[in-house]
């Protein structure tokens, strides 16, 4: 008797993988962050991306890091699996970008994936490509390389066509994938970066190592945001005021003479690239109110925060994280902001009245 109810079924596992890979992959610019994220694990100093029709068709991250030990290379896509964390209390320590194990694996449900990896000092590089988290069967190749790691990931969503459709043309995908690697690169002064569509010489993003973040900057973004920089800087352990929480702030944010559109806002805590609305609106109110003539503005902030205060495992693609103290640490950070734009403004009437 059909009385509507049907019975409770386990998902095939293929099922869940393609479910599991939507939430973190939902468009060429989240796997870019992935594998940018995952190089400079690697230790990586120099980072060469390529994207063909806005990375729909290509997406390449080729770094100079460690490689993957060849032992290794069957579980490079395996859902949950992952070399940077081995206990939950790891979590509490972790330094490094990844620890979900869930990058690659997602990719490889939603893609094709092909690795390229050599270690230093080895006689040649092995190539081997995934599908649906496994090796292919042809297993591991030797072929002609350079140390580091190669990671394509080609037809994004070749078999999900609702997110397919959901994609944006070519250039706004293009202009997203540049937007994440234009923000680890004004982090990473010390990586190399490039970016370029595929076929053209011309990079869109070329950033040399960089004595200063706002040379770094002026790399990435032109003279228009370097030339009006202020520096942003403030220690709770230096601090003459007491607070009952830590907090290191390294930022350098525009002054009046920066005119733009749209703000700019970069945020990171603890180098992980992170999202935070109430911060963002706290610090344009400000300027608002002290540069209504320079009201969009160009902000980059490093927030430094003791690791048990921040818990990064809020959502799969880490672009949230939660950490103790926020309204505290939001007004500190807006009165920092006044001053510095209080200071330009006075120095700005003063040059006008002599
Ligand atoms: P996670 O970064 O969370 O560990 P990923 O799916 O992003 O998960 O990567 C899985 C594993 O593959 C990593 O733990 C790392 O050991 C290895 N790996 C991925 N990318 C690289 C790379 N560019 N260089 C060296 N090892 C890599
Ligand atoms: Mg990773």
């Amino acid at each position: 008797m059909d009385d509507g109810r049907r019975a409770i079924k386990r998902l095939a596992s293929d099922v869940v993988n393609r479910v599991a890979a939507g939430e973190v992959i939902h468009r060429p610019a989240n796997a870019a962050k992935e594998l940018v994220e995952n190089a400079l694990d690697a230790g990586a100093s120099t980072i060469h991306v390529q994207a063909k029709e806005g990375g729909k068709r290509l997406l390449s991250v080729q770094d100079d890091g460690h490689g993957v030990r060849l032992d290794d290379l069957p579980l490079l896509c395996e859902r949950h699996a992952t070399s940077k964390i081995e206990t939950y209390e790891d979590l509490k320590t972790c330094a490094s970008f990844g620890f979900r194990g869930e990058a690659l694996a997602s990719m490889s449900y939603v893609a094709h994936v092909t690795c390229t990896t050599m270690a230093r000092g080895a006689a040649h590089a092995t190539r081997c490509s995934y599908a649906d988290g496994k090796m292919d069967r042809d297993g591991a190749k030797p072929c002609a390389g350079v140390p580091g790691t190669t990671i394509s990931v080609e037809n994004l969503f070749f078999n999900v066509v609702t997110r397919q459709k959901a994609l944006k043309s070519a250039s706004e995908e293009y202009a997203k994938i540049l937007e994440v690697l234009q923000r680890y690169a004004a982090l990473r002064t010390d990586v190399a970066f490039t970016c370029r569509k595929q076929g053209e010489s011309r990079t869109t993003l070329h950033a040399p190592v960089a004595e200063s973040r706002v040379e770094r900057l002026q790399a990435i973004y032109g003279p228009a945001v370097a030339k009006d920089l202020k520096t942003l800087e403030f220690d709770t352990a230096t601090s003459k005021k007491k607070f009952d929480f830590k907090l290191k702030i390294d930022g350098l944010i525009s002054g009046g003479n920066y005119h733009s559109k749209r703000t700019t806002f970069i945020l990171f805590i603890n180098s992980r690239l992170v999202e935070c609305a109430p911060l963002k609106r706290a610090c344009e109110s400000v300027y608002a109110a002290i540069l209504p003539k320079a009201e969009k503005p160009f902000i980059f902030m490093h927030l430094q925060l003791p690791f048990e205060d921040v818990d990064v495992n809020v959502h799969p693609t880490k672009q949230e994280v939660q950490f103790l103290h926020q309204d505290a640490i939001v007004e500190v950070i807006q009165s920092k902001v006044e001053k510095i734009l209080l200071a330009t403004n006075s120095t700005r009437s003063f040059t006008v009245q002599t």
